[in-house]
């Protein structure tokens, strides 16, 4: 065996530390008694369990997420593990937020590093820290699906396509070629996987054929489809191919990668394996019927064989099978692991028997196929809630879609007008489609409320206006986008003057462009209300500035400017602060977009970025979940899939009609053979319908008190009669009603006046917070700068001095991760990176930005002077943490921690051009952001660092001091006032002197002095 590199030995090192035999500590006895307590039998049973693989079976309502924060507590109670050897696995952010302040609360203060991460970040976590094993880039840029469709847009012609690529419309595969391989990753396919595949049938049919005869028509059909299956197969297999290597080409991973690539990085290094086995010595996955088949091997190549993990989930809530996810694989764990540990919990502490009652009826109809069957287990649940008259579970039918909804927007109206509040009553649909009529009736009288399921942004007429401007920058001759700005708020051009305008324009053959420039200089050519004439002017005025700026500036910083130019963003700022910040939040997104896109492609000008933008939309996002402090004081309208989670005391179930729930699953355009995937296919109509019968359950188990399921018996008046649901049936326990009440048609006067009484909106937040730096410090300088930035998104101008400090913090990131290995830190490497994240932004001039760019190589040579052969050790680089001090949490990330002669130091790169040590040991003395980082290193590690500094790069000086008791119960206190006025909704500006100042909301602040 050849000498240990220093990856091997950094890895043995933190291993052997880790598995340390300390000496065992006594069982503090009443801490566990204490965690215990409120447990029913079955959920002690699951949070106690001490050694091997466990399946905990938790249907819903039976307290999944207090059995797993109270496992994590109760494995670092009992000296099981330390909060570090723990690593727990969810699937979204918010779900990994919550099980951290749930873990927060039960774990003692000081010993909360437990590993909580959804799986994507755990991936990108394994490959960012041990991905050069593999020969990975170390920092990748994430892509998600939008963009990954603009990417393979953007390169259509290089993918190897013919029969996925028709001429008149060469981009209409793009969206089903991302899906099909994030499939293939999801099930852990590779090109070469779909190539050999595609080759096995070419050579099978081409065997067939040499024998069979002329006459058997009925074989060689056959083999045709065969040999045409083979030749799909294989394009797709090529196109594959190019779009990973697009990713290489470009440094982008995307979701599936982040997965499927940290498996294969387990699976090639041993070392690391061992590594991660030493280090997590517990694992629990939540939520784990959705996990795809790759997300399981991952959790199998973490814990090993007979490894001691808890899956904690529920088949007849696993609604994600269309992404990949099979509940089959928990059906198979002990192929994986060995023998493992049933523990079903039984006792439903949210919903009213009847609710629980028709939903067992109607889950049973997926029998046998679910666990309960296989395992030969018991999943009845109890209702521990009980009354002794307990709402039934009511069935209404409605003439056509309109009258459902507006019976059910009149229902709630009654039970607003009632002792209801607003934010206790949800509707649920299948689709975003099946929202439209709903959400007109709740509209219709008065009633607040809010639509998760987004159809997008596009679908917001702000976000079309903005859309509409870019282009129209991009391209004004546009005629149809100039009307589009023309009649945005801040112009607000209509009626009968810009039908003249259009007019005019028409009849001159000209565009409305053309027109509109004519028209401010020669005013006399139309006549038109001067209100109409000043907002033309404006409008001109703007887009002839922001036509200026386009040719040099990329496009956020042409897009930020118009829209503070033009009092565009002032407006949404203003609504905003009425209580409407829906727009302002939308359109804060938008720019996000831009941004990111801006980043992506070659050139940032808007003429490139705008024609991508629209594509990148239709794409779609993922539409967030909603969290309760977004639902407060509002009836919820949600499709099922962002219910899940979630729970209300009343609960309606709209649209429950054959062919709309269970929906008619459209086959996917592309598929994977099912021979590959090896196990139930997701077109399969008895998995389609078992998995419509799935969602049907879990939007039944939303309810607490109240289930109203509802249906139409036409869509519209004339239209197809259609049957109830068969779902209804089988729940009910009964053929359903297919037939409107008498009172049903038509029977909901609405009227906006009888406007119901709904509880005003609370900003107020309860739970833990968990903020950065930035954030207190935004909110000690100004409550509504962090409104603004923090929790309205507001956009702010690029500015040269974000580039220069980004692009010069990466360089010196990569170069000490190089130390971190113990490898050398070459020069060229420092310079390559300020390159790679260099962007021309916020420059005042080309000038500019080459002095500034020189002046960032110069800083780079420096730092690298100053640092090699310093002899520390460095520690950790880029590390995040999030730490709980007092009530809520303080996150952050380091940039470098390093082991002195004195101590641990913690250092913070600051991009900022001080070069007086003395200054530069002030600004450390003043730092909060030093105070809170030493706070929590000493809450993380039981004691302070025995220094922390700001090392100025420009200036190449650097200030340090040595944390004091007295200065970090002032960090605690300063954060304490933060959260506190955070938690309270307390958003008042407190303009002046230098806030406003510095503020970059300062043009577009109401406040601002
Ligand atoms: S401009 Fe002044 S008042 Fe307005 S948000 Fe910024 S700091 Fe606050």
């Amino acid at each position: 065996m050849g000498p240990m590199t220093a990856f091997q030995q950094q890895i043995q090192t933190s291993s052997a530390a880790l598995v340390s035999d300390e000496p065992a500590l006594p069982v503090p006895i009443d801490r566990v008694r204490q965690l215990l307590k409120g447990l029913d039998r079955r959920q002690r049973q699951a949070v106690t369990h001490k050694e091997g693989p466990l399946l905990v079976l938790a249907g819903p309502g039976t307290g999944k997420t207090e059995v797993i924060t109270r496992r994590v507590a109760w494995l670092v109670a009992s000296k099981r593990a330390r909060p570090s050897q723990i690593l727990a696995l969810t699937f979204t952010e918010r779900a990994a937020a919550e099980m951290q302040q749930r873990v927060d609360l039960l774990v003692p203060y000081g010993q909360t590093d437990t590993a909580i991460h959804t799986f994507h970040a755990f991936g990108d976590w394994l490959l960012r820290t041990y991905g050069h094993e593999v020969g990975r880039p170390d920092d990748p840029r994430v892509i998600g699906r939008a963009q990954a469709v603009v990417l393979l847009r953007d390169n259509i012609f290089e993918l190897g396509l013919e029969r996925y690529l028709p001429l008149g419309d060469p981009t209409r595969f793009v969206g089903a070629l991302v899906d099909l391989f994030g499939r293939a990753k999801e099930e852990g396919l590779s090109p070469a996987d779909l190539a050999g595949y595609a080759r096995m049938l070419d050579a099978g049919a081409r065997a067939a054929l040499a024998p069979t005869s002329q006459e058997d028509d009925g074989a060689s059909e056959v083999i045709a489809g065969l040999l045409d299956e083979a030749a799909a197969n294989a394009e797709l297999a090529r196109a594959y191919e190019a779009y990973q290597r697009l990713l290489v080409e470009h440094s982008l991973v995307d979701h599936g990668d982040q997965v499927v690539e940290a498996v294969r990085l387990l699976e090639e290094r041993a070392l690391v394996r061992m590594s991660l086995r030493r280090r997590f010595r517990y694992v629990v996955v939540d939520e784990a019927q959705d996990a795809n088949p790759q997300q399981l091997r991952l959790v199998r190549d973490v814990v090993g064989h007979g490894g001691n993990v808890t899956f904690v989930g529920d088949d007849d809530q696993a609604i994600y099978s269309f992404r990949g996810a099979a509940a089959q694989g928990l059906a198979e764990l002990e192929a994986d692991y060995g023998p493992v540990k049933d523990v079903v919990l039984r006792r439903n502490y949210r919903s009213r028997r009847p609710v629980l009652d028709a939903a067992r009826r109607l889950i049973r109809h997926n029998d046998p196929d679910r666990l309960e069957t296989r395992r030969g287990l018991d999943k009845t649940l109890t209702a521990v809630r009980r009354s002794r008259r307990p709402a039934p579970v009511r069935h209404q039918v409605y003439g056509t879609a309109s009258d459902e909804a507006d019976g059910i927007a009149a229902d709630i109206r009654g039970r607003l007008q009632g002792k209801t509040p607003a934010d206790a009553i949800a509707v649920l649909v299948r689709t975003n489609a099946d929202a439209g009529p709903i959400l007109a009736s709740l509209a219709a009288l008065g009633i607040p409320h809010r639509f998760s399921g987004t159809s997008g942004l596009l679908s917001h007429p702000e976000v079309r206006e903005v859309l509409s401007l870019l282009r129209c920058i991009a391209a004004p001759q546009s005629s149809e986008d100039l009307y589009g700005v023309l009649t945005a708020a801040p112009y607000g051009l209509g009626g009968e003057d810009l039908t003249a305008i259009c007019e005019l324009a028409t009849r001159r053959r000209r565009s409305l462009w053309a027109v509109a420039t004519e028209l401010v200089e020669q005013p006399g050519l139309l006549r038109i209300e001067t209100a109409s004439r000043r907002a033309l002017e404006r409008a001109v005025a703007d887009i002839r500035a922001s036509l200026d700026l386009a040719h040099a500036e990329p496009a956020p910083r042409v897009l930020y400017e118009h829209l503070g130019r033009s009092g565009w963003l002032q407006g949404l700022i203003a609504r905003a602060e009425t209580g409407d910040d829906g727009p302002l939040r939308r359109i804060a997104r938008l720019f996000e977009l831009v941004q990111e896109q801006a980043e992506l492609v070659a050139d940032p000008r808007i003429s490139s970025v705008a024609p991508t933008l629209r594509a990148l939309l239709d794409a779609g996002e993922d539409p967030v979940a909603p969290d309760a402090d977004d639902l407060q004081g509002r009836v919820a309208v949600l499709t099922v899939h962002q219910a899940k989670g979630l729970e209300f005391p009343v609960v309606y179930v709209a649209g429950a009609a054959e062919g709309r729930f269970p929906v008619r699953v459209r086959r996917d355009t592309l598929s994977l053979p099912v021979a590959l995937v090896g196990h139930a296919s997701a077109d399969d109509p008895d998995e389609q319908r078992a998995e419509e019968r799935r969602l049907f359950y879990v939007a039944m188990t939303r309810a607490r008190d109240e289930l109203l399921m509802s249906h139409a018996v036409r869509s519209r008046p004339g239209g197809r009669a259609r049957r109830p649901s068969p779902f209804l049936g089988e729940a009910l326990g009964r053929e359903a009603d297919a037939a409107p009440l008498e009172t049903d048609s038509g029977l909901v006067p609405l009227s906006p006046a009888d406007a119901p009484i709904v509880r005003e909106r609370s900003d107020q937040r309860i739970g833990p917070l968990v903020v950065s730096f930035s954030q207190v410090d935004d909110y000690l300088s100004c409550p509504l700068k962090y409104r603004l930035r923090h929790q309205v998104r507001v956009p702010t101008p690029p500015h040269h001095a974000l580039v220069f400090g980004n692009a010069i913090h990466q360089a010196v990131a990569a170069g000490n991760t190089r130390r971190l290995r113990g490898e050398p830190m070459p020069l060229e490497l420092l310079h390559e990176t300020l390159d790679a994240h260099w962007q021309s932004e916020g420059f005042l001039s080309q000038e500019h930005e080459t002095d500034r760019l020189r002046a960032g190589r110069t800083a780079l040579d420096r730092f690298a002077a100053r640092v090699t052969g310093d002899g520390d050790r460095i520690v950790a680089v880029e590390q995040p943490f999030s730490v709980r001090i007092g009530e809520d949490r303080i996150r952050g990330r380091y940039d470098v921690v390093r082991e002195t002669p004195e101590g641990v130091v913690i250092t913070d790169y600051k991009s900022g051009d001080v070069r007086d040590p003395a200054r530069a040991r002030q600004r450390a003395r003043d730092s909060l952001q030093l105070q809170l980082y030493a706070l929590a290193w000493q809450a993380e590690h039981g004691q302070a660092p025995a220094a922390v500094e700001l090392h100025f790069l420009e200036g190449d000086v650097v200030g340090r001091v040595t944390p004091t008791a007295r200065k970090l119960e002032g960090a605690q206190r300063k954060l304490a006032q933060a959260t506190a006025g955070i938690r309270a909704g307390d958003f008042e500006a407190t303009p002046g002197y230098p806030a406003c100042d510095w503020c970059p909301f300062r043009r577009v602040c109401p406040a601002a002095t």
